[in-house]
């Protein structure tokens, strides 16, 4: 006798091969047994006929942080509804921490209206505590956005850093990473990152290396200089051998669906090379981008 069987259904286990019908076995939290068991009882038995049975799945590129759902509706049920189990968050270069100073939080303000928003924390460390308070209907992990350390370093100017300034803000990235975070996002299309010259993506590049983390990049441009923002990223990956992730690659406008072979080119290169290249698509067939990112720079 199982604790629960789920019966009929087409398995999908995530592992590349191919789907297969078999019965599933669950005792306790584990999944003990796959194959026919037809004749098997248990608890609760759920009937899968036409319905695919796979793995949770990992949202890569998730906003649940910055729009602050996480805290306004902590079940996160619109994701769990999806078959998501884990969501890692802080990407396109905004992170709920570290909070250098409170501009900080002003990177995700294009998000979410900060008036009468409350944290209690102001660490990477301190962040992770207060999440592990709460009772999210998911698995979360976090990235450190990039335009939230630097804006709490220079608020709201657009310039580059300072090599001290530079110093202060790997320091913070390093202390988030040993806290705990994945990696940094960087959002490179929004204005306070449009400025930020390759050899600063380089210097943090090499930390995120040597810490085994990753970098997700929002490209510069999703446009006309779609394949020139992918070349930048690549070059980082290349130059340092971090591993990369490009978040919601499309291409924006009509005429420039055409580029689109050629970005998939540039990826399969980068693969044949042996690169940690990876990038997520959105499953839907919109976009939603603030105004500015429309306008010539
Ligand atoms: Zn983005």
């Amino acid at each position: 006798m199982y604790s629960k069987i789920i019966k009929n259904g087409t398995i999908i286990d995530g592992t590349g091969r191919p789907a297969f019908k078999a019965d599933i076995a669950i005792e306790q939290e584990r999944i003990v047994q796959i194959g026919n068991l037809q004749k098997a009882n248990a608890e609760e038995i759920y009937d899968a006929s036409g319905k695919y049975v796979v793995p949770g799945f990992v949202d890569i590129q998730n906003h649940s942080d910055v729009y602050w759902t996480i805290f306004d509706n902590p079940s996160l049920d619109s994701l769990v509804a999806q078959g998501i189990t884990t969501a890692i968050i802080g990407n396109c270069g905004a992170s709920l921490a570290p909070l250098l100073s409170r501009d900080a939080l002003l990177s995700i303000q294009k998000w979410h209206n900060l008036e009468g928003v409350n944290f209690n924390w102001l660490t990477f460390e301190e962040y992770l505590n207060e999440l592990s308070k709460r009772n999210f209907g998911v698995n979360i992990g976090s990235l450190v956005g990039y335009s939230t350390l630097r804006r709490g370093l220079v608020k709201d100017e657009v310039r580059s850093l300072k090599p001290e300034e530079m110093v202060v803000l790997i320091h913070a990235l390093e202390q988030s990473l040993k806290a705990g975070a994945f990696g940094l996002s960087s959002g490179l299309s929004y204005a306070h990152e449009a400025a930020i010259a390759s050899d600063e993506l380089f210097t943090l590049s090499e930390t995120l290396k040597k810490h085994k983390a990753m970098l997700a990049v929002h490209l510069r441009s999703e446009a006309n200089e779609l394949l020139e923002s992918i070349s930048e990223a690549l070059n980082l990956s290349e130059k340092t051998g971090v591993n990369l992730k490009i978040s919601h690659l499309k291409v924006r406008n009509k005429e420039n669906w055409h580029l689109f072979d050629d970005a998939l080119h540039m990826f399969e290169n980068a693969f044949q090379k042996g690169m940690n290249v990876h990038f997520d698509v959105y499953p839907y067939d919109f976009v939603w981008q603030v105004l500015y990112t429309y306008f010539p720079k």
